[in-house]
């Protein structure tokens, strides 16, 4: 087995092991592998090994990677901070959209999603810890973008995403994590057809699943830490 594919099995592990401690179903929480900065070697290593959900970060790499990668099944999920000028190839490549902030960004998302596509599936991202630098929307402006998003033609509004300042305290961890949950169950109690929570990542995955997380963005714990150089 390749390095990678060892890694892959020890984070499946590792999912499996806190939805038993945890109470949640097996197979309840999705891994996304992100490969921000990773070569395409990676990605077909990791999808040779049974993945086929990824994500990144940054338009034009993940653009590259979506092209390239046509025709190998896999699904494309963009995670990262989204400028208005940047959403037409997003909206053109991708299947899912984690990172929707403001009203712009879904309107433009939505009209340029290609026809003959399904309607992109997306999540609003909310900036829970309050933390000024974080992309995501304030808690209090959550509710109205959801009702907004929800109403776009070509998006498909699927939940909540939020990447909670790093803490090494598990209970510090949960708490954005439930914050999250909360929300989102106050969303469907409206009304909205919710099903998932983006939240969690190599250093607070256990935390994340104990709160509720439906899906968790793996990219160190997979493919390494990453090189920016
Ligand atoms: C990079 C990134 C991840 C993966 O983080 P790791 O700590 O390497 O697992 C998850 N989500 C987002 C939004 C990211 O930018």
């Amino acid at each position: 087995m390749s390095a990678i594919a060892d890694n892959l099995q020890a984070v499946r592990i590792r999912i499996a092991t806190a939805e038993r401690l945890y109470g949640r179903p097996t197979g309840s929480v999705q891994l996304l592998a992100v490969s921000k900065t990773k070569p395409l070697a990676d990605v077909l290593a990791a999808r040779a090994a049974g993945q086929t959900a990824f994500g990144e970060n940054y338009v034009q790499e993940g653009v590259e990677k979506c092209r390239t990668s046509a025709g190998q099944a896999l699904e494309w999920h963009f995670i990262g901070p989204l400028q208005t000028n940047k959403t037409r190839p997003v909206a053109e490549n991708f299947a899912w959209v984690h990172s929707i902030d403001r009203l712009k960004i879904a309107e433009r998302l939505s009209a340029q999603r290609p026809p003959e596509l399904p309607p992109l599936q997306v999540c609003v991202q909310v900036n829970v810890s309050g933390e000024t630098s974080k992309s995501g929307c304030a808690p209090a402006t959550a509710r109205d973008l959801c009702h907004a998003v929800a109403t776009l033609p070509s998006l498909r509004l699927r939940g909540l995403m939020a990447i909670p300042e790093p803490s090494d305290d598990f209970a510090a961890q949960r708490r954005p994590f439930r914050q999250l949950r909360e929300l989102l169950e106050q969303l469907r109690a409206e009304g909205l057809p919710l099903d998932t929570l983006s939240m969690g990542m190599t250093h607070d995955l256990e935390a994340a699943i104990a709160e509720g997380a439906t899906l968790v963005r793996i990219g160190t714990a997979i493919f390494g830490e990453r090189n920016y150089a």
